[in-house]
């Protein structure tokens, strides 16, 4: 039994707009409880009866057949009262176009505009742009182009889409990138370049942190730039470096304390973490250079060397050091003061003069060693130092002298000097008569 024809099929003059009637309609099977496909088949009169192989549509749908392979190739226009849908099927692309050129096309997985310069826009005014510039014949490239009054791109969590982020329009171009839990405070900006300087703004944040590999390695806070990360097995390096060797070329690192009131100083300091710092640097209040053994200038005992403005500048070193003088001296462990005392050793009497004797003696024109007996006995007075060497595989020691107190020790030497003259002087003076 076959079923029975649709009550409407075909081209009808609609009238149920009464105020816009009568109307050209073109129907298609399934009024009320009929069953019939409601399509529409536009195909070639050589494709006639084609098996089209769609299953039935509840909503009426329109097909428009290629000539070359109709049955599976082809375009429908449909809505399912949710969506309105257009499926090319057997089609590569859905092209959109203008005057026969494409100028929108969807793929399978992508929505293209295939012609260089052709951009995506957002706004009434085209606001934002997004294209693909040729502008750079030779570098083709992506370029975001931002509305000229605002001059920024906000990123954000869909949430704070719609912040008033009340930051005023810019003159050149800015990112902002916005926290997610205060975004309309809490951003950072950059670009805003003026054409003379580019920026990074922390804007609502403590510190701005570079880091490498998710490691805070440099900070830079309102009065700070810091680093500081742990570089196992290795020496953490800031280096500035100029590396032209024109005849002006130089390099520095500076700091600088303003002005001669205030009270803090310009200086560098290195520091040992169990405590031990030494520091050089200007002490403001007292005008001077400084090189001191402790984390602040112009203290008594923690400077080592002063050095005032004049010109040519006058180095004063710390003598405050207990060194005494040497007239008595313990020849086991070189303790020594101007009376006689006890100590671990024979203390005796002693002729600073006479000491210098076997130093001078061993000064040739090789390199100290430091085991030079006149070397090695000031050094148990103090007045000299010998240390090996810190180094591996350096096989020599530091033979030092300690200026402080080899003056005091050159002191104490014409003192004894001048008191043997002053002796011999007076016994001169009775033979005399
Ligand atoms: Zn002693």
């Amino acid at each position: 039994m076959t079923a029975a024809p649709p009550k409407y099929r075909g081209f009808h003059r609609g009238i149920g707009d009464v105020s816009n009637s009568p109307v050209l309609e073109l129907l298609v099977g399934g009024e009320g409880t009929e069953t019939y496909p409601r399509s529409l088949h536009i195909a070639s009169a050589d494709d006639a009866d084609t098996d089209w192989n769609v299953a039935a549509s509840t909503d009426p749908i329109v097909y428009v057949h290629s000539s070359t392979t109709p049955a599976t190739d082809y375009v429908s226009l449909t809505h399912d009262a949710t969506n309105a849908i257009i499926n090319a099927a057997g089609a590569t692309n859905l092209n959109l176009q203008i005057a026969g050129t494409t100028v929108a096309q969807v793929q399978a997985n992508a929505l293209t505009l295939p012609t260089d310069d052709d951009f995506i826009a957002l706004g009434a005014s085209d606001d934002f742009q997004l294209l693909w510039s040729d502008g750079d014949a030779s570098n083709h490239a992506a370029v975001i182009a931002i509305g000229n009054t605002s001059q920024q791109i906000h990123i954000t969590d869909v949430g704070a889409k719609a912040t008033d982020w009340n930051i005023s329009a810019g003159t050149h171009p800015e990112l902002l990138i916005h926290s997610n839990t205060t975004p309309a405070t809490d951003y950072i900006g950059i670009g805003n370049h003026d054409g003379t300087d580019a920026y990074v703004n922390a804007a609502g944040a403590t510190n701005l942190n570079l880091q490498i590999g998710g490691t805070t390695h440099f900070q830079v806070a309102a009065n700070a730039l810091a680093h500081s990360a742990a570089n196992s097995g290795a020496e953490t390096t800031l280096t500035v470096t100029n590396s032209s060797n024109d005849a002006s070329a130089g390099a520095e690192i500076g700091v600088v304390a303003g002005g001669a009131s205030a009270s803090g100083d310009a200086k560098f300091s290195a520091l040992e973490t169990s405590g031990h710092e030494l520091t050089l640097g200007i002490d403001t209040s007292a005008s001077i250079g400084v090189l001191a053994m402790n984390a602040a200038l112009g203290s008594a005992d923690g400077d080592a060397i002063r050095i005032t403005d004049a010109a040519p500048p006058v180095i004063t070193y710390n003598a405050a050091h207990p060194t005494g003088t040497f007239d008595y001296v313990c020849e086991s462990c070189g303790a020594h003061g101007g009376q006689m005392f006890e100590c671990c050793g024979l203390v005796e009497w002693h002729d600073d003069v006479a000491a210098l004797a076997p130093l001078l003696g061993d000064i040739g024109p090789g390199r100290l060693t430091g085991f030079e007996p006149g070397v090695q006995h000031l050094a148990k007075l103090g007045v000299m130092e010998i240390t090996p060497s810190d180094h591996e595989g350096e096989d020599k020691n530091f033979v030092g002298i300690r200026l402080d107190k080899a003056q005091w020790f050159t002191w104490s030497a014409m003192q004894q000097m001048y008191q043997r003259i002053d002796h011999l002087e007076k016994r001169l003076e009775t033979v005399e008569v």
